[in-house]
């Protein structure tokens, strides 16, 4: 299998100290949408300097397309950067914007302008072409930033928080457009975002990082579900979070010892589940089942073993065919469950009585 990107214990210091990134790892498949997704000051935004060449490596191997790219100068790598802010000229029009990224790679003029019309074109942008870029609106300044680095016919397209500067309706319709393209093209997309929904989106894999290190690396529809450690259960999704002790594991499932009794999860890669390790349940909304307490004990147990928490309904709400609810637990803590009216009409009241309850394998047990 031929990777278009790989890093391999790629570490990043800068010269005042700051260790920025740290030990990351990863092989990016030709076409796939990557998301770096974490908060400020993460290393996100130098991970992704790194793979452009406008940052030096301190350690560890970059490769694109199986060679080391290490020492390679930016102009030279099939890479191509969009960044936040966007950097046009203001001074210039449109097609003058986007033929600079051309002319940075020294392409004769002739066979620039062609590559200039067609990417123009491609983008919705041949009417505006001649245009100061200082005219237009925000909409119309990403789809140029967006030529500029497409013009070069790049392998990676880099993306440092695009769509940032865009209101949330812009910024919805141009992530369809983005993901739409690229699916397009076929080329690999390097996103870096810190906004969740973004992330889930438009990602075929997501980053996770937190303090310069990779958190957990996975399909959105996982991430939400499967979340492997601490900070990605709090950054990612909604996720109720139980400490216990391992009290025994059995078939990939970790019973612990809880506030609650004894409640399991399902053990995704944790080599250390020992009997008497401190570790968390983490137990995703989508996970969970709220019984009726008036439900038969015997029934109960046989779909979800003892994993049920006695709780009261603070409040719901009806919204389409969805219902809302807010549930809390003896020790204070509420959750916010939903799902299908016709499951919960007539059997959850409001003030009622009622079991959070869930299947092992839909929780994951995490170190604490
Ligand atoms: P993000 O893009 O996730 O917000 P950055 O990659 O910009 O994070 O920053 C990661 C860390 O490196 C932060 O602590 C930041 O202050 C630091 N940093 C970023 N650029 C530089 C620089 N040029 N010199 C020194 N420290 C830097
Ligand atoms: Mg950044």
């Amino acid at each position: 299998m031929a990777y278009d990107l790989q890093l391999s214990n790629v570490y990043k210091t800068y010269d005042n100290g700051t260790p920025a990134v740290i030990d990351f790892n990863i092989d990016v498949n030709k076409g796939e949408f990557i998301a770096f997704l974490g908060p400020s000051g993460c290393g996100k935004s130098t991970t992704l300097r790194m793979i452009s060449g406008f940052e030096t490596v301190t350690s560890g191997d970059l490769m694109i397309r199986g060679k080391r790219v290490n020492d390679q100068l930016p102009e030279k790598r099939p890479t191509s950067m969009i960044f936040q802010n966007y950097a046009l000229f203001p001074h210039m029009n449109v097609r003058q914007n986007v033929r600079f990224g051309l002319e940075v790679k020294n392409m004769p003029r002739a066979e620039a302008d062609g590559k200039v019309d067609q990417i123009l074109e491609k983008l919705g942008l041949s009417d505006i072409a001649e245009m100061p870029t200082s005219r237009l609106s925000g909409g119309q300044r990403q789809r140029i930033a967006l030529a500029r680095s497409l013009v070069v016919e790049p392998d990676i397209l880099l993306l440092d928080e695009p769509l940032g500067a865009l209101d949330a309706n812009l910024r919805k319709s141009i992530q369809n457009e983005l993901k739409l393209l690229q699916r397009d093209l076929g080329i690999t997309f390097v996103f870096v975002t810190h906004a969740q929904s973004e992330a889930l989106a438009l990602s075929d894999r997501i980053v996770v990082m937190n303090a310069g290190k990779v958190e957990q690396i996975s399909p959105p529809r996982e991430l939400y579900t499967q979340p492997r450690s601490q900070f990605v259960a709090r950054f990612i999704g909604s996720n109720t979070i139980l400490p216990g002790t391992v009290k025994g594991a059995k078939d990939g499932i970790v019973i612990l010892d809880t506030a609650f009794g004894p409640l399991a999860g399902a053990n995704r890669g944790q080599s250390d589940a020992n009997v008497g390790r401190e570790m968390s349940i983490v137990l995703p909304a989508e996970a969970v089942d709220l019984v009726p307490a008036d439900v038969d004990e015997a029934e109960m147990r046989a779909s979800f073993g003892s994993n049920t928490i006695p709780c009261t309904v603070e409040s719901l709400q009806i919204v389409g065919h969805i219902m809302h609810m807010v549930v809390r637990f003896s020790d204070g803590q509420t959750i916010n469950i939903e799902g299908h009216v016709d499951k919960y009409r007539n059997r959850i009241k409001a003030g009622g009585s009622a079991f959070v309850a869930w299947r092992s394998a839909s929780a994951t047990v995490i170190d604490h």
